[in-house]
């Protein structure tokens, strides 16, 4: 399932940005980084012995059509490394040179798209949502040919695993059933070691994977993220958010929201990532079927009834963080909290209100500074009344700002940075990266990184493949 492969080289090799801390996790020493093998490393042109590069093979269903053979096209594993903690992580390349899997790509990745993935992943991080981390961008020096010509660059990634729902479709696909069952089980070492003592170890692996993802769409939800390519080759067996193409985070509210310019239906919507996890996770049961059971009766009926956990694990995540959010207490029932939300979300849709500068400012109710959240309605008094309600739950003010952040990576601060960067000026990437990467702590002279888009931003549009 994975070929050995080399990067190609870079003709001229230069540093744009390097996560220390992030070096510093992996027992990597920034300042040997920084230098001239250090890059080299960083963009898999000095291999270290006893490491093989390799391209790994996948399947996915994107948008809805299945594909037999994806793979890394554009991508390297690089090798597995042991971490301060003693967890292995996934050294990755993204935009490293054509790959046998690259079919009519031209294997490269532009310095806009690479540092876009650093930026909000790293954001997402400091939110505490799980995902694969950025550890570098390296600008190559070689020219790409998209629309325009750009600059190109590697991305260097870290994940847990790369192993994706495709893994396990690619494996089905082969008809190899040892195959499947070798990556089951690797999946379990790597992942869900629990499942090994379980009755039906390759269930409770696909258990473990539906609970990760229940959890992990609803934090995209609680803080308005809109992955924007949500194929089974782009969600991981892990439960880490990967492969941050076309997203994007929501501003005024709405379910509707759209950014990738391909998704036309919205198959990818805001209001539809939780459906589309579960119809991605029926998928994987497809591919591990054999495993739950001979029979083919008893293993769809094992995975009908695992699948169910799905939505009540999701919605269970959902509520308890939307109750921290607004600052409510656990002790209060889904009974009291559930109207409460769904007026709340009606309003803010109706108000067309910025999803994240609504949450921080109600905070800031609760210490007496209401007009700021007033502020952001055209016609308060109805949001007036359901608040009047809200604060008859004493709602924790300390608790909101620990969860709702003041800084996310706003689409026009992001195309900012990253047309600086393009045309060569570090500095607007460095302040931006600076602000999401603590976006709870509010601080003085960030007020431009708070605020919702100019109104001459217009509406956003993402691309893929980039
Ligand atoms: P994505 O939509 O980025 O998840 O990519 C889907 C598939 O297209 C993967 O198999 C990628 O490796 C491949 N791919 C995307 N861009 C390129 C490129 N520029 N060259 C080669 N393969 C690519
Ligand atoms: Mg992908």
């Amino acid at each position: 399932m994975a070929l050995p492969w080399q990067a190609e080289e870079a003709p001229d090799p230069r540093l744009l940005v390097l996560n220390e801390p992030l070096a510093a996790e992996l027992g990597m020493d920034p300042g040997f980084l920084r230098g001239s093998e250090g890059l080299l490393l960083l963009i898999g042109n000095l291999v270290p012995s006893g490491a093989t590069p390799v391209a790994q093979a996948y399947a996915g269903h994107q948008f809805g059509g299945f594909a037999p053979r994806l793979g890394d096209g554009r991508a390297l594993l690089l090798g597995e490394i042991v971490d301060a903690d003693g967890h292995l992580r996934d050294v990755h390349l993204k935009g490293s040179g054509r790959t046998p899997f690259a079919r009519g790509g031209d294997g490269l990745a532009a310095v806009g798209p690479m540092l876009r993935e650093y930026i909000v992943s790293e954001a997402m991080h400091a939110l505490g949502i799980p995902t694969t981390r950025s550890l570098a961008v390296v600008a190559t020096g070689r020219p790409v040919r998209r629309e325009t010509q750009l600059p190109g660059a590697v991305l260097t990634r870290v994940a847990s695993s790369h192993l994706r729902v495709g893994s396990f479709q690619y494996a089905r696909a082969t008809g190899d059933l040892n195959l499947l069952r070798r990556l089951a089980d690797h999946a379990i070492t790597r992942h869900y070691a629990g499942a090994a003592e379980a009755e039906h170890p390759y269930l409770a692996l696909f258990q473990g994977v539906i609970a990760a993802q229940a959890s992990l769409v609803a934090q995209w939800m609680l803080v308005g993220f809109v992955h924007g390519v949500m194929n089974t080759d782009n969600m991981t067996i892990s439960g880490e958010t990967i492969d941050y193409g076309p997203c994007a985070f929501m501003e005024a509210f709405d379910p509707a929201t759209v950014y990738s310019s391909i998704d036309e239906g919205g198959r990818y919507a805001y209001g539809n990532q939780p459906v589309m996890a579960e119809w991605n996770l029926t998928r994987l049961a497809e591919a591990l079927l054999p495993l739950f059971h001979d029979e083919q009766e008893q293993a769809v009926a094992f995975a009908v009834e695992s699948l169910g956990a799905f939505r009540r694990q999701y919605s269970a995540a959902w509520s308890a963080g939307m109750r921290a959010k607004l600052g409510l207490h656990d002790g209060l029932g889904d009974d009291v909290t559930s109207p409460l939300v769904d007026e709340l979300l009606t309003l803010l849709q109706e108000g067309q209100v910025d999803y994240t500068s609504f949450f921080r400012s109600l905070g800031m109710a609760v210490r007496g500074h209401a007009e700021p959240v007033r502020g952001l309605f055209v016609d308060p008094a109805a949001f007036d009344a359901w608040a009047e309600r809200w604060r008859g739950f004493g709602p924790d003010a300390d608790m909101m700002d620990r969860v709702n952040p003041v800084y996310i990576p706003r689409n026009h601060l992001v195309e900012e940075a990253l047309a600086a960067a393009t045309g060569g000026d570090l500095d607007p990437l460095e302040r931006l990266l600076d602000a999401v990467t603590a976006p709870c702590d509010e601080r003085p002279g960030l007020e431009r990184y708070a605020a919702a888009a100019p109104e001459g931003f217009g509406a956003y549009r993402t691309f893929c493949g980039t």
